[in-house]
Order: structure tokens, then C-alpha cells, then sequence
């Protein structure tokens, strides 16, 4: 029916509003496969279960659901749900920005990572500021940025989009982006449970510290949505000069 294929994930979970309003946004567009974890994997960024199996299930909507992480499900998607693979593999829309070194820790940006690293195109995308109240504004964008394609990029490629929490009027365009940065995160909150034992929260991430011009953090704050397209190399190519020199 369709001639593109796109997988859908997140790590908020199937029963996320954000996933629901991106399947419904794209289901127009492309034949659509939805594979999500059975409850909300925020924060846990690239992690795939080894100790223990994993099962997939699905709900009357079709969806599927794995007692997983969102890498795990692209990962059991890609090669056991899906006949062939997907052109394209969305993630989101996430509750919640995922920006500067927010993308580390993210499940939502890990589930298309994830299809990133088996060769498939992927987009991540995440609204700024918790609550839906323009959700269907940032359905609107992910769609259109998908039918826009990406001819120049050479693929696959990784991108990560962040968009304001806005009425589709408000925003002001798109701009391309650099990671922006934060401070060390706030310290861990202890508390005491029940049973008079210490316990520990892990608390807030650290304000932001760069959020110069050209930064996600500061497009989004002007209201426009932030494109920034990710690589998976950690390599720090100056340090290699330096650890070269030191060594030798
Ligand atoms: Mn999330």
C-alpha cells in the first residue's frame, strides 16, 4: 500500500501518549510498525537486557510490547518482528527535551540509535517541557520532516530533533543545531525508607552551561525546533595527538 516502511519506538513506554500521536501522525504516510517497552525505560540510554529472555507481545491496537529497553525493541524488531527492514525508524515523541548531553542518558535517542547502528536511517524526536499540551503540534513537525526526506545526508543517518512545547502557529521554523552543554548533575537525594534504611534518589541533571548560539538548548528557547544529526564515534581526535606524544 504504502511504498515506505517506518518503525516506531520510545522508551516512555506503548502507553505513551507521544507514541500514540506519532503513529497516528505517520500511519498516513508510511505502513507503520510500533515496538515499545511494556512500561516507561526513560534514562536508560543504550542498554540491551542479556540476563534474562524477553518476550513480545500485542495490544489491540496493534502495537507491540517487550518487557524491555527501547534498544531491545528495534534490536528484537529489526530481526525477528519485521519481514524486511523499515526505511526509516522513528523514535518518540518523548516527554521531555533531550538535549546537549541529555542524548547519553536517553532511551528515546538509544531507540534510534539503535536502528542507526543496523544500517537504518533514524530520527529521534522529543518534546521540550513535560506535559502534551501541544503534542499534536510535534506530531505535525515529525511528519512533515519526514515527508521533507533528507537527500543530502548520507545514510543512514542519526538525527535528534527537539521540539518546543507549542502551538504549531508559535513555532518559528527549524534550525540545525550543535549539542549544547550542562554542569555535573545536581547530587542524589537521600531519604529514608520504611524500614529506616538510607535509600537514594538520583536527582536532577545539572543547569545548562552552553547554550550559546547554535545550541539545541538555545534554538528551542527562541522557539524554534533544533535538528542536530548525532555520530556514534567517541573518539576524541585531539587527545589521540596528545596521548600519541605522550606515549611516545
Ligand atoms: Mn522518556
Amino acid at each position: 500500500m504504502f511504498s515506505m516502511k517506518i518503525l516506531i519506538s520510545n522508551d516512555d513506554g506503548y502507553l505513551a501518549p507521544g507514541i500514540a500521536a506519532l503513529a497516528d501522525a505517520l500511519s498516513s504516510i508510511a505502513e507503520i510498525t510500533v515496538v515499545a517497552p511494556d512500561s516507561n525505560r526513560s534514562g536508560t540510554s543504550n542498554a540491551l537486557t542479556l540476563d534474562r529472555p524477553l518476550s513480545v507481545y500485542r495490544a489491540t491496537n496493534g502495537f507491540y510490547f517487550v518487557n524491555g529497553t527501547p534498544s531491545d525493541c528495534v534490536h528484537i524488531a529489526l530481526t525477528a518482528i519485521m519481514a524486511c527492514k523499515p526505511d526509516l525508524i522513528v523514535s518518540g515523541i518523548n516527554q521531555g527535551q533531550n538535549m546537549g548531553d541529555d542524548t547519553l542518558y536517553s532511551g528515546t535517542v538509544a531507540a534510534a540509535t539503535e536502528g542507526y547502528l543496523f544500517g537504518v536511517p533514524a530520527i529521534a524526536f522529543s518534546q521540550v517541557d513535560k506535559g502534551w499540551e501541544c503534542l499534536d503540534s510535534a506530531a505535525r513537525i515529525a511528519r512533515e520532516l519526514i515527508l521533507r526526506g533528507f537527500p543530502s545526508l548520507d545514510k543512514p543517518f542519526l538525527l535528534n530533533v527537539n521540539i518546543p512545547n507549542l502551538p504549531y502557529e508559535k513555532i518559528k521554523g527549524m534550525r540545525t543545531a550543535r549539542l549544547g552543554k550542562r554542569h555535573t548533575s545536581e547530587p542524589v537525594i537521600r531519604a529514608i525508607d520504611p524500614h529506616g534504611r538510607e535509600i537514594y534518589w538520583i536527582g536532577p541533571p545539572g543547569a545548562v552551561k552552553d547554550a550559546g548560539e547554535g545550541t539545541d538548548f538555545h534554538a528551542t528557547s527562541g522557539d524554534f525546533v533544533s535538528i542536530t544529526p548525532l555520530q556514534v564515534d567517541l573518539t576524541n581526535a585531539l587527545q589521540m595527538k596528545q596521548l600519541i606524544a605522550d606515549l611516545a
